[in-house]
């Protein structure tokens, strides 16, 4: 069972602080007890009774409520117990932290917000040298926002607020820098989609292109999934039946499937001759991170793209073509020099998937916003 202590707590000031701009003021207006919401102490809630003050701040000229130190700035709680909240909120969801503290929804939200809000203090932002260009998808992916990282440091530094990840939402986050921060940008590792380049391109000198392995996985998948539904549309009755619910499946790696799985794995290459071939091209490109040396990988994405000849695998046509014209960037991430984790944005989006479903239904932006810039700070 809860229950509450209540407890009197003088401030015990002579003079008071004006709670508006901090100016020192002489005497009150008038005072009225204030219930302040501390930390818990075992099944005890516990609250402080605070005189607050009105003040005529001289500075102001006009009559504020007085500044207390420990009080957070939300009212009705002190800083300590703010902090304690935002603290639990980064393991648990709001909901969670609302039903063990008592709290409504809106003011676990409002504390964590102050508590990410002075981590986010603790640590500026440095000015990135190598960063990643991606997008969130939001609202059960009816639409995207950019989000940018910071290689180096590891840690996400930009979510965007406009709609969409065209041109404009990328150059949002240049703008927000300094010229002598764009300047400083030395690499940018994306997807290879057209204006996270151009808006790189017009906003920083010095930087250069790579795509990763992470993205560049996807567009092949993409692709193989583009063909299955194609045969999907093409086929019916039992041939169809194999198909059905493979997505998957095929765009795992065969060794990483339960027996199950691979049953099933197998049982649709062999029926589906198409598929069959496209499977095994997904898993033969692969070969192409095993290449220390231009040249050699080069030679072993020809060969590559040579197989795919009288196959009719337009979307794996498509996909070589993209390659091709980003071969540039591709090649450089393929340099084991290279010292950029280009795992890191992979990870960042499993991590992000998680706190998006930790926040569910609360649909505000500006908290998600805040949970995926503090996600890789220390705590406070
Ligand atoms: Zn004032």
């Amino acid at each position: 069972m809860t229950r509450h202590g209540f407890f009197p707590c003088g401030v015990g000031e002579k003079t008071s602080r004006c709670g508006c701009c901090g100016h020192r003021v002489r005497g009150w207006y008038d005072q009225r007890d204030r219930l302040v919401r501390d930390l818990d102490l075992g099944p005890w809630r516990i609250w402080l009774r605070i005189p607050v003050r009105r003040v005529f701040c001289t500075r102001c000229q006009a009559v504020k409520t007085e500044r207390i130190e420990f009080l957070a700035d939300v009212n009705r709680y002190t800083d300590r117990y703010a902090l304690w909240v935002g603290r639990q909120c980064r393991e648990k969801s709001v909901k969670a932290v609302a039903v063990e503290t008592g709290l409504s929804w809106d003011t676990v939200k409002d504390l964590d917000k102050l508590y990410m809000a002075k981590q986010l203090e603790a640590h500026p932002r440095p000015a990135p040298r190598w960063i990643g260009l991606d997008e969130i998808a939001i609202a059960s992916g009816h639409s995207y926002r950019v989000i940018v990282h910071d290689l180096e440091h590891k840690r996400p530094i930009w979510v965007g607020e406009r709609k969409g990840r065209g041109r404009e939402a990328v150059d949002d986050f240049f703008q927000s820098l300094t010229a002598s921060e764009r300047e400083g940008i030395e690499l940018a590792v994306m997807d290879m989609y057209g204006p996270y380049r151009t808006s790189l391109e017009a906003h920083c000198p010095n930087a250069v292109v790579h795509y990763d392995h992470f993205h560049l996985v996807k567009n092949l998948g993409d692709a193989v999934d583009k063909i299955r539904k194609a045969e999907y549309k093409r086929l019916d009755g039992d041939q169809r039946r194999y198909i059905k619910g493979t997505k998957y499946i095929q765009l795992s790696h065969r060794e990483n499937l339960d027996p199950r799985r691979r049953k099933a794995l197998d049982e649709l290459l062999q029926v589906n001759r198409r598929l069959n071939k496209a499977y095994l091209l997904k898993e033969s490109f692969r070969r192409i991170w095993t290449f220390k040396s231009p040249a050699w990988a080069r030679k072993f994405f020809d060969e590559w793209r040579s197989s795919l000849r009288w196959q009719r695998l337009q979307p794996l046509e498509k996909f070589a073509d993209l390659v091709e014209s980003h071969w540039d960037g591709i090649v450089r991430s393929l340099d084991p020099k290279c010292k950029v984790p280009m795992g890191f944005v992979e990870g960042m989006n499993a991590k992000i998937r998680a706190i998006q479903k930790r926040a569910y239904g609360l649909r505000d932006e500006d908290y998600l916003r805040l949970k995926i810039l503090t996600s890789t700070l220390p705590r406070l």
